[in-house]
Formats: structure tokens, C-alpha cells, sequence
């Protein structure tokens, strides 16, 4: 049926009839519910003819909607989540651990039955509580008294306990207290008779959850008990709940969030905060004009037709800048468990529980992530590949499916390691995998076209290094780090991008001036200051690395840095722009292989630096053969893996002068 048809009266009656009907069926929480009559109802009051009626017709409808109660049973089959992750993923080995483990958690959390302690020195009470809470299938467990409380408190965790608060002995205050200080998760519910309110009140101050008056009423033991499990409950999950991929493009990170939805048997639903500008985007326009909206959080549950699919929130570290309201609290309120239970999207203006939502948020760079949402956040690094990993996943991956795309399955072509390794290196150069594909996707596109134009050609083509040239042209990237030869005041440099790590060429030229420095190749503040520490360290040592003192008093120094349209930022290259100047002003020049990164001190120290795992894969990408890193990186070294290495000569210092002789050449 259409809303928006001016109707007449049986019209009009009929319309509110089957919204009531939709309403009904549509197994709302009843505060929902409530809210949604009260609307019909004045929807029923409205002339069809007004915005209003329109207003109001959609908001019902959207209401009606959403699906406030249903959710897809989780399948908690570990090994089956195993089992699709390795179908689908090659490698990430430590990744696809780590979230086996984290969904292990969840699982437990979720299947354990609450176990509940009843602490009362009054047989009947103590027996009518632990009827009650029996029925509710909760494990419990009694005490006649507060000793024997202690003792049970040290032997094993509750998750609720109940006492009453007069007691011979230990009374309940001393229950609370112990319970607290052992397991501050834990929720303690106070049995008071109502002559002693005041005494539960000041047991709440000190940390019980809640109290209950003696004589209990059913319904107020069960709402009461269940609302302190609920407590329990999203304390426990909240911490470090939500999982974080952070890594460059094309790693993997989007298609495992997608396995673990299907490994378990949710939705999925993803939604990008990259481009966003508004926080309305994410919580939704408020309902006083005919365009207003959801935000995109609501619009992806309704979507997904459940309310608890894995839900995906990429690009969480470009959020902020240009950001329009408070996006960090706009997203904490989405992302903690004890605030989204009752999340308020603006147009809804009621609230909807995303508790049950799976949150993977992605991002290129942690560091970058605000630090309270990050704080949330268990995260799991996707730092890149191998040449030899990204051989791996072509071939048993990306090529059956670009096959299966190119509709190539009844005679796929055979793509030889030689074919697959030339892509790798002649025609990409990236971290992840996603250029990899795009060619791969090419040469399967051109076979099919040669299909199509020419039907009696050969069926079975092996796709080797030259039918790659041949269809993917002149090769578009070269090992510029051998391919060219050593130079005066150019100096290879390793830095961490968004993109992964990336090789970088400090240049290094003086003229005839005064004293002024110049910095070019979109620096970022971070950069441009490090630049300037490095030249004030190597004027204050002139004398030490035997560089003529007057150079500085009549020339200008300019430093620049090729591919001047990816920004470039961070501290890592102080020490890379320092060996640039000293081989300028002394006249010697640097071996293109090997590559530094390292932050510069004024004292010449040289400090840790991020991102060690995509440094090193872009140096062998890059075709370095050593790579001199800060001595205070050691560990991150160490802990990488051997295929990472494999190749590369790694040296560590801590000193500036002790990398000069390792790069100029005498
Ligand atoms: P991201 O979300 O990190 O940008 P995607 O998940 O979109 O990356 O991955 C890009 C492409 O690369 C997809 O086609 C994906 O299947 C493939 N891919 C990346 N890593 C792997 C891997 N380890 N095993 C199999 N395929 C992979």
C-alpha cells in the first residue's frame, strides 16, 4: 500500500488498522510499544493532508520495522570457526588466534549458567530465595551465616550474591566488603526488613548494587537479581570487548570480519566512518522536518533484519578531524557495552538495545584512534605480507575467484609462480593484496575477451611472466633502490604510511644564501620540525664529522622529499635527514641499499620507532639490503618472524655517528 495517497476517511481508518496490526506483530519491548500506540493514535487524529500525517507515517512504519527482539543463534562452534577462517584466509596465523580466543571468551561468558550465593540466618527466607531463583535456571548456593559466607567467597566466584543485612557475627556489610574487595565485578543485593532502610542505603554508598525489603516480592527478586547479572555481565564483556583490525588496505581485514560473521551464523553489516562529517551519520536527524533520517547504525540493523549481526565500523582512526558534533562520545555510546543497551538514535528518539551487536571497527593506523575509544578496544595488528605470503593467497585464492568472476571456470587458465611473482613485483607495490588482485583480475578479463573474439583459439592458457608483460604492459614499478647508483646527499629512508611502510629518498642540496632552510615534499609539521633538529645537531657537531663550520654561514640548505603528493609525517626519518645533510657537507655519497629509520634527539641519540613489521616488508619490497633501526627496537625485532627477516642485513644503534661510515661510502 502507498502512504502517501491523500485518502478518504475509510481510506485513512484502514491505513491506521494495518499499522496497528504491523505494530502488534512486531514484538516491541513494551515502553516500545507504548510509544508506538501513543503515535498511531495521533496519527488517527491527523488530516492525511498534512506533513505531519506523513511525518508520523513514516516514523511508524520505521519503527514496526526494526527487528527489536530477533536475533540469529549464535553458532558457537569453535572449530568450525577455525575451519572457515583457514578456507578462506591464508597465514594470519597469530590473527586468526587471537580471534578464536576472544570468541572463546564471548562463548563462555555466554553458556555459563550465573551462579548466585544467598547469604540468611533465616531458614524460610534463605529457602524462598533459592526456590525463586532456582526457577530462573540460575546455579545457586546458600549460607546460614556470614562466616560461612567467607569461607564459600574464598572458594569460588559469584556473580550475585544476596545477604541479608542483620546477622550474628559477620553481618552483611561484612559479606559486601569481602566480596567487593575479592571480586569488585561481582554485585552484591542487600535483604533488608524496611525498618532498616536507611542502613541498606548506606550499604549501596559503599558499593552494593541495590537492596530488597523483607517480606520479598517475586517480581521484585527476579527484575532485581537479573538487572545485577545484566551489570555483571557487561562489566565482564566490556573489557577490551570490541575488536580493533588495524593494518594498511587489503590485508584481510574486512573479508575476516565477514568469515566470523558466517562462522557465527550472524549477519554481517558494514559501515565506513571515513568519509563521514556528521554525527548525525552515525545517531541520525532529529524527527522536525519530512527528510529527516535514522543514522546508519540504526538503518544497518534494520537492514541486516536482526539485531545482533557482526557489525563493522571501518576507518575508525579517520574520524575526528572535520568531524561535525563530538563524534568520540557519539561512537563511545555505540561501543560500550554498559551505554549501548539503551542507544538513542535521534530520529528514533527510543531507545534500542545494540548490546547484542558484534563490533569489529578497522582501522590503517591504531595510534591514530582516539584514546578513550581505543581504550575499548582489544587490537589486532594486520601489518602486511611477504612477497612469498602474497604468492600464496594469489594462487590459492585470489586467482580461483577471479575465475569464477571472469566466468572462466570451464577452462581456467593456469597462472605459473614465475607469472604471479612478476605481478607481485613488477606491477605492485603495496602491502596488502588489493593492486594484486586488480591486476590479476586484468589479465583473467583479457583471456576471456581473447575467448570471446576468437572462438577457435586455444582453450588452456598458461599464464607465464611473458603473456603478464603482454597483457599488463611495460612493467610499472622498478627496485629503485639497486636499479639506481649511489649519490651525494641522498639518503634511503623507511617510513610508516597509512598505506603500510614505504621506502622514501631524503634529499639533501646547499646554494649560495643565508642560513635559511627550506623543507619540501608535503612534510607534516612532525617531519619538518625533526628536519630542523637534525640540522641543529650537525651544526653544534660540525667539527666532529669535519664539516667546514663557514658552509653554514653562507648557504641556503634544502631538503626535500620525492613523491611530494602522499603526505608525509612522524619523527622516523630525524636520523634518515641527519645522514642526508652529513653526506651533502662532506662530500660523500650514500649507499642507495640501505635504509635507516630512527627518531633524531639534539644530542644525537637515536630513539625507538613504530611500525618495524611494515618498515622491514617495504624494504624488501624496495629491494634494500640493510636496514640500520634504533638499538631500543630490539624486541619488536626479535619478535617478528623469521619470513619477515629472511634477506635483510639488520643493524641496531643508538648513535648517529656510528651510522655515518655503515652508509657513506668512503
Ligand atoms: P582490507 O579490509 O584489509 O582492506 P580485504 O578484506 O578487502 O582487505 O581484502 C582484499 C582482498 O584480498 C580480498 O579479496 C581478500 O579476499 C584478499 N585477501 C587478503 N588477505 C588474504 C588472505 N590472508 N587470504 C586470502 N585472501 C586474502
Amino acid at each position: 500500500m502507498s502512504f502517501f495517497k491523500k485518502s478518504d476517511d475509510k481510506q485513512h481508518l484502514a491505513t491506521i488498522e494495518e499499522l496497528r496490526q504491523r505494530i502488534d506483530s512486531a514484538n516491541m519491548p513494551p515502553h516500545i510499544l507504548k510509544i508506538a500506540n501513543k503515535e498511531l493514535d495521533m496519527l488517527a487524529k491527523t488530516n492525511p493532508a498534512a506533513a505531519e500525517y506523513t511525518i508520523g507515517l513514516t516514523y511508524i512504519d520505521y519503527l514496526v520495522s526494526l527487528p527489536w527482539n530477533k536475533k540469529t543463534v549464535d553458532n558457537l562452534d569453535l572449530e568450525r570457526a577455525d575451519r572457515i577462517m583457514n578456507e578462506r584466509h591464508y597465514g594470519l596465523r597469530e590473527v586468526k588466534e587471537r580471534i578464536l580466543e576472544h570468541l572463546a571468551v564471548k562463548i563462555m561468558v555466554m553458556n555459563r549458567k550465573p551462579r548466585i550465593l544467598v547469604v540468611d540466618d533465616e531458614e524460610i527466607a534463605r529457602n524462598n530465595l533459592l526456590h525463586i531463583l532456582e526457577k530462573e535456571d540460575y546455579s545457586v548456593v546458600t549460607a546460614s551465616n556470614g562466616i560461612e559466607a567467607i569461607d564459600m567467597l574464598e572458594k569460588s566466584v559469584f556473580d550475585v550474591v544476596l545477604t541479608d543485612l542483620k546477622m550474628e557475627k559477620v553481618d552483611g556489610i561484612g559479606v559486601l566488603e569481602k566480596t567487593k574487595n575479592k571480586y569488585p565485578d561481582t554485585q552484591v543485593i542487600m535483604i533488608t526488613a524496611y525498618a532498616a532502610v536507611d542502613t541498606a542505603i548506606a550499604a549501596i554508598k559503599k558499593g552494593a548494587f541495590h537492596y530488597i525489603a523483607k517480606p520479598f516480592r517475586l517480581e521484585e527478586v527476579r527484575t532485581t537479581v537479573k538487572q545485577a547479572l545484566d551489570k555483571k555481565m557487561s562489566t565482564v564483556s566490556a573489557k577490551g570487548s570490541i575488536l580493533c583490525f588495524a593494518g594498511p588496505p587489503g590485508t584481510g581485514k574486512t573479508s575476516l570480519g565477514k568469515s566470523i560473521a558466517e562462522a557465527l551464523g550472524r549477519k554481517f553489516a558494514r559501515i565506513s566512518l571515513g568519509g563521514m562529517k556528521d554525527e548525525a551519520e552515525i545517531r541520525g536527524h532529529r524527527r522536525t522536518y519530512a527528510g529527516a533520517m535514522p543514522g546508519r547504525i540504526i538503518e544497518e540493523i534494520r537492514r541486516a533484519e536482526f539485531s545482533n549481526p557482526v557489525m563493522m565500523l571501518d576507518e575508525v582512526d579517520k574520524i575526528g578531524q572535520d568531524f561535525k558534533g563530538d563524534p568520540a562520545s557519539a561512537l563511545l555510546e555505540v561501543l560500550d557495552p554498559e551505554q549501548n543497551q539503551s542507544f538513542i538514535d535521534h530520529y528514533m528518539d527510543v531507545p534500542f538495545d545494540l548490546s547484542n551487536v558484534m563490533f569489529i571497527v578497522t582501522a590503517n593506523i591504531a595510534d591514530n584512534i582516539q584514546e578513550p575509544l581505543r581504550d575499548r578496544m582489544e587490537i589486532i595488528d594486520f601489518s602486511g605480507y611477504t612477497e612469498d605470503e602474497k604468492s600464496k593467497i594469489a594462487l590459492l585464492h585470489i586467482v580461483p575467484k577471479q575465475i569464477r568472476e571472469q566466468g572462466l571456470s570451464d577452462y581456467p587458465p593456469e597462472f605459473t609462480e614465475g607469472a604471479i611473482a612478476k605481478i607481485i613485483n613488477e606491477y605492485t607495490r603495496e602491502a596488502g593484496t588489493r593492486n594484486l588482485e586488480r591486476q590479476i583480475s586484468t589479465v583473467c578479463r583479457k583471456i576471456a575477451t581473447g575467448f570471446v573474439h576468437h572462438k577457435d583459439q586455444v582453450k588452456n592458457i598458461t599464464v607465464s611472466p611473458e603473456l603478464v608483460e603482454r597483457y599488463l604492459g611495460p612493467r610499472k614499478y622498478y627496485l629503485e633502490v639497486t636499479d639506481e647508483k649511489n649519490r651525494v646527499g641522498v639518503v634511503t629512508g623507511l617510513v610508516w604510511t597509512e598505506a603500510g611502510g614505504d621506502i622514501i629518498f631524503v634529499e639533501a642540496a646547499k646554494m649560495k644564501g643565508n642560513r635559511e632552510l627550506i623543507l619540501t615534499g608535503s612534510l607534516g609539521n612532525v617531519m619538518r620540525e625533526s628536519a630542523q633538529a637534525a640540522l641543529s645537531y650537525i651544526r653544534s657537531n660540525a667539527a666532529f664529522f669535519r664539516i667546514p663550520e663557514d658552509v653554514f654561514e653562507s648557504h641556503d640548505i634544502h631538503i626535500h622529499v620525492p613523491a611530494g603528493a602522499i603526505p608525509k609525517d612522524g619523527p622516523s626519518a630525524g636520523s634518515t635527514i641527519a645522514i642526508a645533510l652529513i653526506s651533502l657537507l662532506i662530500g660523500r655519497p650514500a649507499r642507495r641499499d640501505v635504509a635507516i629509520s630512527g627518531e633524531l634527539t639534539l644530542s644525537g641519540r637515536i630513539l625507538p620507532v613504530g611500525g618495524i613489521k611494515e618498515k622491514l616488508l617495504a624494504a624488501r619490497r624496495a629491494g634494500v639490503k640493510t636496514v640500520i633501526l634504533p638499538s631500543k627496537n630490539k624486541v619488536d625485532i626479535e619478535n617478528l618472524s623469521e619470513e619477515v627477516k629472511a634477506g635483510l642485513e639488520i643493524e641496531l644503534t643508538d648513535r648517529i655517528e656510528e651510522i655515518v661510515d655503515k652508509v657513506l661510502v668512503k
